[in-house]
């Protein structure tokens, strides 16, 4: 079986699989605790958030950890929402309608159950959301604008320097979901001027269950667990020691091996684009040509059932995925898709090819000879 789903998830890398194993069982003690147990898991915790915060260019007491990166967009959006409106009034949120549902699903709940009125920022061809139609959205009341950095489905970056600099100029609270872009990209907090930022450990070859959210000195937030004191007040429970010291490790090892991972990925995704849209009729790369993540690679082809051909690549040893891993039994064409402009006949024939460190040519190659056929096969049991 060959793996080509890093972006639904990445296995844990030994080295931070070491990192965590003394914590377990050794070191367990609780960081809340006054004796020597509770000191070294403090210690361990305190470690990785510096860890964190070298790789952001932020200071420690800026990570706040949490549960995934999911949970790290729950407490920006719903947490800075409710702040901005409790401090100053403001009702407007903005985001777009291919975020993640950790975003997008928040953005519609703070709409319908907490009384905020919600905007959707238009989206160019690619996926993009452009500084002129943030700033056009923006108005005197508007609380936060939220735009993942990366585009887990399509693989599109944002301009999110920019996009933050429009926010900033307007005094609107600037979220990014970089949980897909931490693997790749830049997550330097200085050159990219976010108040908030999510990220999340299994994207990295971090373990699961882990994840982070940058909050910039003086954004104001409501938390969202409430307990103890723990992260700053903003998120009780006894921190997850094991997981955040593998957080940090996964992180640190993802920003020093940044350049040498996407030199590997880079060669074979480009092989891949290359021969599926030169090889197989009705095909169209979906997301941006060229600004996109270096692993990611995705498709539509038109009258193809997406599902059936997942079931065929996996049957014929292959792990792909057809855009976000919330699956199956939904003949709905995904929001992403859709709001890109394309038909149905089209959007429901999504294909997401996303490589790692253990891709080789010869996985490529041998995928590269499978796909035709089986979209062939497909698109034929389509036709009756
Ligand atoms: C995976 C992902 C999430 C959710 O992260 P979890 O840690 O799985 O909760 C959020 N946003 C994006 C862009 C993702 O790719």
């Amino acid at each position: 079986m060959i793996y080509f789903d890093y972006a639904a998830t990445t296995p844990v890398d030994n080295r931070v699989l070491n990192a965590m194993i003394p914590y377990f069982r050794e070191s367990y003690g609780n960081p809340s605790s006054i004796h020597r147990y509770g000191q070294k898991a403090e210690t361990a915790v305190d470690d990785a958030r510096e860890k964190v915060a070298d790789v952001l260019h932020c200071r420690p007491e800026e990570i706040i950890f949490t549960s995934c990166g999911s949970e790290s967009d729950n407490l920006a959006l719903r947490g800075s929402a409710l702040a901005r409106r409790k401090t100053s009034g403001e009702k407007w949120i903005l985001t777009a309608r291919n975020e993640h549902h950790a975003v997008s699903r928040t953005a519609e709940q703070l709409e319908k159950e907490f009384g905020f009125l919600l905007e959707w920022l238009d989206l160019d061809e690619h996926g993009a959301v452009s500084p002129a139609s943030l700033s056009k959205a923006i108005r005197s009341d508007t609380a936060l604008a939220s735009v993942m950095y990366a585009n887990n489905e399509i693989g599109t970056i944002n301009p999110i320097a920019e996009l933050a600099a429009v926010a900033r100029s307007s005094n609107v609270v600037f979220h990014t979901d970089a949980v897909q872009a931490a693997a790749y990209l830049d997550v330097n907090v200085e050159i990219l001027g976010v108040n908030l930022m999510s990220l999340g450990g299994h994207k990295f070859y971090g373990p699961k269950g882990v994840g982070a959210l940058y909050v910039r000195k003086g954004t104001k937030l409501m938390p969202h667990l409430t307990g103890g004191g723990q992260e700053f007040g903003l998120r009780a429970g006894t921190q997850n020691v094991p997981y955040i010291v593998g957080f940090a490790e996964a992180l640190r090892l993802a920003a020093e091996e940044r350049e040498a991972r996407t030199a590997h990925v880079r060669p074979l995704r480009d092989q891949i684009v290359g021969r599926v849209l030169e090889g197989i009729s009705d095909s169209k790369l979906t997301g941006h040509p060229e600004n996109r993540l270096p692993n990611h690679a995705s498709f539509v082809f038109k009258d193809v059932d997406g599902n059936l051909l997942l079931q065929m690549l996996d049957s014929a040893g292959f792990a792909c995925s057809s855009g976000s891993a919330c699956k199956t039994g939904n003949p709905e064409p995904s929001e992403v898709i859709t709001s890109l402009g394309y038909s149905r006949d089209w959007a429901l024939g999504s294909l997401r090819v996303t490589l790692g460190v253990d891709s080789t040519p010869a996985h490529v190659e041998l995928f590269l000879k499978t796909l035709p056929g089986l979209v062939e096969k497909a698109r034929s049991l389509n036709q009756r």
